[in-house]
Formats: C-alpha cells, structure tokens, sequence
C-alpha cells in the first residue's frame, strides 16, 4: 500500500500457537471460544506480523518475528517449527538482507525480535548486517534484566548480538525516526513497548504489536493475561481508539493471522474493524 510516497507491505509470519487463556486474560474460556477455535492443547493459531516499509531511498522493517533460534522447547511450545520466516518473506519481496537500513523493534519479546539475529557458523550475529536497530533504551535494560515475571518473554540471542555489533540506536521516549515515520510509547504490555506510526499522502498506518494483539482485542477489556500492566493496556486502549476511529489510522494487529490490517469504525457504541489490503 502507498502512503503517499511511502510503501508499506505486510509480511505476516505465521503460523505459531498461544495458549488461549495467556491471550484472553481475565476471559472465561466460554466468552472467547466464540470467537477462535482452541486446538487440543487450548492453543490459539496467531501470526507474528511485521511490515516492510520503503520511504526516502532507505528500507525499514517494523518488528522482525521469532527468527530461528529459539530452543527446542519454545520451538514445541508455540509451533514455531511451522512458521513461515523472515529471510524467505524478504527474498519474496526482492529484499536481500544487506538492504535492510532501518530495523524498529516495537520491544524485544522474542516474537518481535528473535528475527533481528540469526545462526551463523554456530554463532548468532544480526540478520541485517548494514541496519541500524531502534528500540527504547529501557526496553534493551529490560530485557537484559527481566524479572522472573517475564524472562520467559526474551530469548537474550535475539539482542545482545546487536549490542556486539554496535548497531543499536536506543531511543528516549517518542520521536521521528525518518521522515512521515515515528515512535509513540504504547505502555501495558509492558512499560516500554512504543508503536510506529507511519504517516504519509493524508493517511496513518499504526502498528501497534500487543497493545491489541487481535481483532478480538479491540473491547477495552479484553486484555492478554501476558500483560505485565493490564489497567495501563486498558487506559491507552481507550487513549488511542477515539483517535483511531476518527482519523481512520490502518491499524496493525500485532498477532491476527486472519485480519493483520484493518480501519475501525464506531456503531451502537461498539468498535468494529474492517480489513486492508496491505500487499503481503
Ligand atoms: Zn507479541
């Protein structure tokens, strides 16, 4: 999809599985069966949706999905084995790895950034050898230092390469990261995960990752119980949606594998989605 000048084309890696009561939270099963189907392990099919974006002669790419490395078990646990990866998706799109200038991490969980690294000769170096890697200085201390409560969530292969190549640029809350492109901090999921928002030709593409993670986020309540902030995901859910809606932004679930973009519209007091086409 052009934005203007900008390109922006989804590339939705998937499938991986979730357990369903981590995605719905505080959700009895009954509620949230309604809407997605459990497989015998209660697990639910997502996808890891990242973009590819072309904007002013460089290449960008928001979020980069679990990558490779993951151990065997967390490769059992989520399905990862099935999933389509990175490398493949960019070689579709004509995309040679040393191309890539720009990787934003929305946060370093290692189903955002686990795609940042990669095995060579049995080390992990990046992925993109050339690229400059933006994320919030607070996420990387984070993550380097989680607490037992979400140390499952980083994988520290898929960071501190970076942190060996000197390819990171640590950013301090919100800004402009190149022209028509920003970083807005979206705290709940945790407290230093930013969304990108993408703006260019009157209209907003705003990929925001776990702030809603499916289509069947978008009630205020309905938050993962991987939330380490459940009341803050609910308060900048409630900041950003009248936003949304009102400006019509292209929404970017971080995990739909059915509906990755998406407009909202208010009716009878509820929001609904309805899907864009983004080119994949
Ligand atoms: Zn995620």
């Amino acid at each position: 999809m052009k934005l203007g000048e900008i390109d922006v084309r989804l590339l939705s890696m998937g499938p991986f599985y979730l357990d369903g009561g981590s995605l719905f939270g505080s959700l009895p099963k009954p509620a949230w069966e309604r809407k997605v189907t459990a497989d015998a392990r209660n697990r639910v099919r997502l996808a890891m949706n990242a973009l590819l974006v072309r904007a002013g002669g460089k290449t960008i790419l928001v979020d980069a999905g679990a990558g490779g490395q993951s151990d065997a078990k967390m490769r059992e646990i989520f399905g990862l084995d099935e999933m389509d990866p990175l490398p493949g998706l960019l070689a579709r799109e004509g995309v040679r790895p040393e191309e890539v200038d720009v990787v934003i991490n929305t946060h370093l969980h290692f189903d955002h950034a686990g795609g940042n690294t990669r095995l060579e000769n049995g080390r992990m170096i990046p992925s993109f050898p050339r690229a400059r890697y933006f994320v919030q200085r607070a996420e990387l201390a984070n993550a380097m230092k989680p607490s037992e409560r979400d140390r499952a969530s980083y994988v520290a292969t898929a960071f501190t390469p970076i942190t060996e190549s000197g390819q990171w640029e640590l950013l301090d809350g919100e800004g402009e990261i190149l022209p028509g492109i920003s970083v807005v901090m979206i705290p709940g999921h945790n407290l230093t995960i930013q969304a990108v928002k993408i703006c260019g030709g009157g209209r907003t593409v705003f990929s925001f990752a776990d702030l809603f993670p499916t289509r069947h986020h978008l009630p205020p309540a309905w938050i993962a119980a991987v939330d380490l902030y459940p009341m803050t995901t609910l308060e900048t859910k409630k900041k950003f949606l009248p936003l949304m809606v009102r400006e019509e932004w292209i929404a970017i679930f971080g995990h739909d594998p059915d509906m990755p973009a998406a407009t909202f519209r208010e009716r009878d007091g509820k929001i609904e989605a309805q899907a864009v086409e983004l080119g994949r």
